[in-house]
């Protein structure tokens, strides 16, 4: 079986120097993490608070850890001081408590809107029409906290490959008119700038359409060894 560090390898070599590699380690031990940080990896991502909060406490100081997953309420106070960026921001309601917690560790904590432009029912994200109604309401510029980079979202898990194409063409579509039509367009100073999509079966489609970041688990790690 060919090696982690390898596999990273063979990832970052088919992106552009415009695309981030987010190694997604959830469901992998910290022995892992260890071995792609040690390839040079610095950047991870985890699902799940209580295993990132695990590995945050046991591995190097400097990997930025990403949450991708559906995040709750409830745990954003754990993660809200170290995390770098949260990709998977689905209600205004999750946002408003990333910046109440952001604010208490004196920071202000990066995040992408989650986008729902996949068929199956059962994902969270706003739709096209609730991210516009939300950034065109506009309280979230209250909110100091937090701070929009961007957007995330997951393509639907088929087979047809014109299909997964759509669906992120839809969200970079999406990410340039919300890029001009509340953050400013393209000065300097433009932090809206990310668009998390792309995984191991469909990322070389994401980097198609518009993709600064590709979420990359299983052709890096194999199998996810545990649940
Ligand atoms: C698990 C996961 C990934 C990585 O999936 P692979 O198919 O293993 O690359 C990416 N994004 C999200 C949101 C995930 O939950």
């Amino acid at each position: 079986m060919a090696s982690i560090g390898s596999n990273i390898g063979d990832v970052l070599k088919t992106l552009p120097e415009t695309v981030r590699l987010v190694a997604i380690s959830k469901y992998h031990p910290e022995s892992a993490v260890q071995e792609a940080y040690e390839a040079g990896q610095r950047v991870f991502g985890e699902s799940h608070v209580q295993e990132l909060q695990r590995k945050h406490d046991s591995l190097p100081k400097d990997i930025e850890w990403h949450f991708i997953g559906h995040l709750q309420t409830n745990k954003v106070k754990y993660i809200a001081p170290y995390i770098s960026l949260i990709h998977a921001v689905d209600t205004p309601k999750l946002l408003a408590e990333i910046s109440k917690q952001g604010m208490k560790c004196g920071r202000r904590i990066p995040c992408l809107l989650q986008l729902h432009v996949a068929q199956e029912e059962t994902k969270f994200g706003f739709s096209i029409e609730e991210a516009e109604a939300f950034l065109r309401e506009g309280t979230w510029r209250e909110m100091k906290g937090a701070e929009i980079r961007g957007v995330m979202c997951m393509a639907s898990n088929v087979d047809d490959e014109e299909q997964i194409a759509r669906e992120f063409e839809t969200a970079h579509q999406f990410f340039l008119h919300a890029k001009e039509a509340y953050f400013g367009g393209e000065g300097q100073e433009a932090t809206f700038c990310e668009c998390s999509w792309g995984m191991s079966d469909d990322y070389q489609i994401a980097i198609q359409h518009g993709s600064t970041m590709v979420r990359v688990g299983s052709r890096i790690f194999g199998e996810r060894e545990y649940k």
